[in-house]
């Protein structure tokens, strides 16, 4: 093993690590914004986001004499395959002063307080806002822009890494940078942003608010990545970071050649920590591989139109009826974007399937004033204010004042909760109702 895959490993296995340590403590709920990784598609069919840009710098080390911004070069690459790539694209990072560039190689390189994109002092050839001909460009060849934010701002204190920045207030500025970038896609480009991922994946908020509760306010989803480009990894030479982006997929493909099915593969429109950009040659390694193994790069919401779910492939016999009911608005799915379909369904999961969606303004509110919508029901309950919607559109009942959120919903209650909310209910033949029956049925009554 040489040195340089050494130190990738060791790199790669802190990331997981930290990955880990994300999942572990994200609690799982029934959630308006689902936090997507991969879906659960059979077909040789991925996505590639590129973080931090657009960038109008040229790759670094660059070809002699070529000026093209790198993210110019991402684009013809990903074209020269037919392929589309997803821009998740900040809006400015020019606002982020005074700061100061931190140590080079480290998670500061940018700024000690905050991120600057491209560079250090070079805010104004990089982000969406500065270089609105790179978005155009990037429309015109039908990639997709997502929001990494407009001023790439962390949502809230991240230590021991990101110790020394200054993160956002609390939801309210975060919508309104978000808003920001928003307002902009829409009134320059015509264009409705769909997806989002948080500067670094800080989710937690100073106020107690997370990245969910700001993108379901946004009626985003939450847009993660399940495979690891490494374009944002400094090792010792360019060659070293080129070779870290392509033999990881090569080493996956040469075990499974199904390994990237419904994978999205995290990139970056911009530099490493050792300011250099191996995304400009390692990308078409990486399509090299993937395209001769029959693959199709795709935008990520293309991706999420095949199949939205993390645990429900199209070929199964529930998929179009939980597709129908989510592209009605309810949240048929958890945080982590599985819909669990044999797991016996709870009335505080009916109540936020049913009522959460329409409720994302209402839960901020009843978590702001403390209000407790019975007494066994907090506050601070993910679907306390689906089930307050649920009691007062008579759909589900108090008990002596009190709604048992974390029991079973009876196949005979589900009947009662259907006649009034659809007008009508459902032939129910098992004992215990779980996801998969109540998912069915509803779609059917929609
Ligand atoms: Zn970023």
């Amino acid at each position: 093993m040489s040195v340089t895959t050494k130190a990738i490993g060791a790199a790669k296995k802190i990331k997981r690590r930290f990955d880990a340590q994300i999942k572990a403590r994200t609690p799982v709920y029934l959630s308006p914004t689902r936090r997507i990784e991969r879906v659960a598609l059979k077909e040789r069919v991925a996505a590639m986001t590129f973080d931090d840009g657009p960038c109008r710098t040229p790759a670094n080390p660059s070809a002699p004499g070529d000026a093209t911004p790198l993210t110019v070069r991402i684009a013809e690459t990903l074209e020269k395959y037919g392929a589309r790539g997803t821009f998740d694209v900040v809006g400015d990072t020019s606002g982020n002063y005074p700061d100061k560039a931190g140590k080079e190689g480290s998670a500061e390189w940018g700024g000690i307080k905050f991120d600057h994109y491209p560079d250090f002092g070079k805010d104004a050839d990089g982000g969406a806002v500065n270089c609105p001909e790179l978005i155009e460009r990037l429309l015109k060849g039908n990639h997709e822009i997502t929001s990494h934010t407009y001023a790439h701002v962390l949502f809230g204190p991240k230590r021991p890494v990101y110790g020394g920045r200054d993160p956002l207030g609390g939801v309210d500025p975060v919508i309104e940078d978000l808003a920001r970038l928003d307002s902009y896609m829409k009134e320059s480009f015509g264009y409705n942003i769909k997806l989002s991922r948080p500067p670094h994946y800080v989710d937690k908020m100073k106020d107690g608010f997370t990245s969910y509760d700001a993108y379901a306010l946004m009626g985003y989803q939450y847009m993660a990545a399940s495979f690891d480009g490494a374009g944002w990894l400094p090792l010792s030479d360019y060659e070293s970071e080129v070779e870290a982006m392509y033999m990881p997929i090569r080493k996956e493909l040469s075990t499974n050649a199904d390994f990237f099915c419904g994978q999205i593969i995290f990139q970056k429109d911009g530099y490493n920590m050792a300011r250099r950009s191996p995304v400009a040659d390692g990308l078409e390694r990486q399509l090299e591989l993937l395209y001769s193994r029959g693959y199709r790069i795709v935008t990520a919401s293309e991706l999420l139109e095949m199949c939205p779910f993390a645990d429900l492939s199209p070929d199964e016999e529930l998929f179009e009826y939980a597709k129908r009911l989510l592209g009605a608005g309810y949240c048929v799915c958890y945080k982590d974007n599985t819909t669990r379909k044999d797991s016996t369904l709870t009335r505080g999961e009916l109540a936020m399937m049913t009522r959460g969606a329409s409720t994302v303004r209402e839960r901020i509110e009843i978590v702001r004033k403390r209000i407790s919508p019975t007494s066994d029901v907090r506050y601070d309950d993910p679907y306390a204010a689906a089930i307050k919607a649920s009691i007062d559109a008579g759909e589900l009942s108090l008990s002596g004042g009190r709604f048992f959120p974390k029991t079973e919903v009876t196949p005979k209650e589900f009947g009662d909760f259907c006649e009034v909310r659809f007008g009508k209910a459902p032939t129910i033949s098992q004992e215990r109702l779980t996801h998969g029956t109540a998912i069915k049925a509803m779609a059917e009554l929609i």
